[in-house]
C-alpha cells in the first residue's frame, strides 16, 4: 500500500523556520515523495510567511475547532511547492504574530492546531493512511485521533508517527488547561497520559499514543532512554523501546550549495573559499588575512549549543592566531557576552547577534571551522551544512553529532571533522588547539580532511527509505 502521509509540523522553510525543525519541515517532504511516498504538509499559516507564498495560497475550506467552551475559525489554504501539497491553517487570533513561539497563550494555540489538523482530515483533497507528528507544537494530534475522532470514517485507519525534534520542549502548562482548553478532562485515558503531577504535558500524549516514536539520530534514540537526556520522559521511551528508532536527518544540497554563492567554489576549485573569507573578514571589521584560521558559531544562542563551554575559554581562545565570528540569537547572556567581547577586540571576534539566511551562508562559505559543542544534540543540521561548505566541524560526541562527524585520526588521515567526549571546557579548547594545529601546521592533512567533509553524503535519500520501510510497517499492521 502506498504511504500517503499527512505531515503535521509548527516550521517548514521557505514559509517558516527558527531552527534545524524547519529544514526538515521543508526538506523531508520532498526527499519522501522522490522515494514513492506520497506526503503532504500541514502547517499554520503564520502572519510572517512571506507575501508572496500567501498572494499563491487558495481558499479550500474552513470549519470550527471546539477547545473547551470555545468555537473558534480555522480555514485551510492550499499552496503547492515544488512539487510538496502544503495545507495552511488560518486563524488570525492565533497565528497573526510576529513569531511562532513565546507567547502567553501558546499551550491553547498549539491546542488548536493539533486539533484542527485531525478536523481538517475529512475536509482534505487527501486521504492520508498516516499522520506524522513532529515534536510537541502537533503532540496533542494523536491523542485526539484516537479520543474524539475515532468514529470519523476519514480519520479511523489513520496511523500515528510522532517524531522527537527536541526532547527539551514538551509543552508543559498548568493542569487546569486539561478541561478548560484541550476539553479532555472526562477521557480518563488522555487525562492519565496527559498529566504529570499537577501539569499537563503535551509531549507525553504523543509519546504514548503514537504508533511509531521516532527521534532524529540513532544516537539520541538510546540516549533519551537515560535519566539524563530523557528530561522526564525516560520511563515512557524505556516502555516504548519496541516502538522507538533513530533516524539521522539530511539536508537538501541543493539549498546549501557553495556553487550559487555570489564568488562561489565547490570542493574542485577551492579559491573561492578562500575569497569568501577575504570578503567575510573585510565585512565584518576582521584583520583580512586568509591564513588565519576563521572559526563560526551558528546557532540558537541557547545552553543546549555548549555555549557555557564557548564563554568559559574565550579569554583563552582570544591568545589563539584565530578569529570568531558568531551568528545568532537566544538567551541574553550569550547575546551579551559575545557582544562585550565583540567590542573589545573587533579584530578577533565578530558578534552578529540577529538570525540571517543570507549571513549564516557568508559565515559557512567563509570560515575554516563550525563550532558545536552541544550539551545534547538530538540530530543537529549546522555541522552537516559546515562540510557541504568544507567546513570542519568541531563538535562533542553526543546525539546526532556523533552520528555525523568522524574524528580526525592522525595515524590514517581518516576524518571529516575534530570532537571532543566529556562536557568539559578544556576538552573543548584542547579539540580547537588541535584543529588550529593541523590548519597550521599540516595543511596537506587539513586539505584531505576538507575533501572528506566535502564527500560525506548528508542527502536525505538514505533516510527518507528509512522512513518509508517504517510507514510500510506500519501500514502492514
Ligand atoms: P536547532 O534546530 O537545535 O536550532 P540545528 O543544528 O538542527 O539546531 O539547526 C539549526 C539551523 O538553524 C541551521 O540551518 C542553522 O544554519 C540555522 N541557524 C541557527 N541560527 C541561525 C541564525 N542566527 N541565522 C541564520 N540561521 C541560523
Amino acid at each position: 500500500m502506498k504511504a500517503s502521509v499527512l505531515f503535521a509540523v509548527f516550521e517548514a522553510m521557505p514559509f517558516v523556520k527558527t531552527g534545524g525543525l524547519g529544514d526538515v519541515g521543508g526538506t523531508l517532504p520532498v526527499a519522501l515523495n522522490a522515494v514513492g511516498a506520497d506526503v503532504r504538509v500541514i502547517l499554520p499559516k503564520f502572519a510572517t510567511i512571506e507575501q508572496k507564498y500567501r498572494d499563491a495560497m487558495t481558499h479550500m475550506t474552513s470549519f470550527t475547532v471546539q477547545l473547551g467552551w470555545r468555537n473558534q475559525y480555522a480555514g485551510i489554504e492550499k499552496l503547492v511547492y515544488h512539487g510538496v501539497t502544503y495545507y495552511f491553517v488560518d486563524n488570525e487570533y492565533y497565528f497573526g504574530r510576529s513569531y511562532p513561539y513565546g507567547f502567553y497563550d501558546d499551550g491553547e494555540r498549539i491546542a488548536f492546531f493539533s486539533k484542527a489538523v485531525c478536523e481538517a482530515i475529512p475536509h482534505l483533497d487527501f486521504q492520508p493512511n498516516i499522520l506524522h507528528c513532529h515534536d510537541w507544537h502537533t503532540a496533542l494530534s494523536p491523542v485526539y485521533l484516537r479520543e474524539v475522532y475515532r468514529n470519523v470514517p476519514a480519520c479511523q485507519n489513520v496511523k500515528t508517527v510522532f517524531t522527537v525534534h527536541n526532547l527539551r520542549f514538551q509543552g508543559k502548562f498548568a493542569g487546569t488547561m486539561l478541561g478548560d482548553v484541550l476539553g479532555l478532562y472526562d477521557c480518563p485515558p488522555a487525562r492519565d497520559q496527559l498529566l504529570q503531577g499537577d501539569a499537563v504535558n503535551f509531549m507525553r500524549g504523543a509519546l504514548n499514543y503514537a504508533d511509531r516514536l521516532t527521534t532524529v539520530s540513532p544516537t539520541y534514540a538510546g540516549e533519551i532512554c537515560t535519566d539524563f537526556f530523557g528530561e522526564g520522559c525516560n520511563d515512557i521511551f524505556n516502555r516504548r523501546r519496541s516502538a522507538l528508532s533513530g533516524i539521522l536527518n539530511g539536508i537538501d544540497p541543493e539549498i546549501y550549495d557553495p556553487a550559487v554563492l555570489p564568488t562561489p567554489f565547490d570542493r574542485d576549485h577551492l579559491e573561492g573559499k578562500a575569497e569568501n573569507k577575504r570578503l567575510l573578514q573585510q565585512r565584518l571589521g576582521l584583520r583580512v588575512d586568509v591564513d588565519i584560521p576563521l572559526i563560526a558559531i551558528i546557532s540558537r544562542l541557547t545552553d543546549q549549543k555548549g555555549l557555557d563551554l564557548v564563554n568559559y575559554i574565550l579569554p583563552e581562545l582570544l591568545l589563539e592566531n584565530a578569529q570568531l565570528v558568531v551568528l545568532g540569537i537566544g538567551e541574553k547572556r550569550y547575546e551579551d557576552t559575545f557582544r562585550y567581547y565583540g567590542s573589545r577586540f573587533p579584530e578577533k571576534i565578530s558578534a552578529n547577534i540577529c538570525f540571517s539566511e543570507d549571513l549564516s551562508r557568508a559565515f559557512y562559505a567563509a570560515s575554516d571551522m563550525v563550532l558545536v559543542p552541544s550539551l545534547f544534540e538530538p540530530c543537529g543540521l549546522t555541522q552537516m551544512i559546515a562540510m557541504r561548505y568544507g567546513t570542519l566541524p568541531v563538535v562533542r560526541e553526543t546525539g546526532g553529532l556523533r552520528d555525523s562527524v568522524q574524528p580526525y585520526n592522525q595515524y590514517t588521515g581518516e576524518g571529516n571533522g575534530f570532537s571532543f567526549r566529556n562536557y568539559n571546557a578544556h576538552e573543548l579548547l584542547d579539540t580547537i588547539r588541535r584543529a588550529i594545529g593541523v590548519y597550521q601546521q599540516d595543511r596537506p592533512a587539513w586539505d584531505t580532511l576538507v575533501q572528506n567533509a566535502f564527500h560525506t553524503d548528508f542527502t536525505w535519500t538514505v533516510s527518507a527509505k528509512k522512513y518509508l520501510e517504517l510507514y510500510q510497517g506500519l501500514l502492514k499492521n
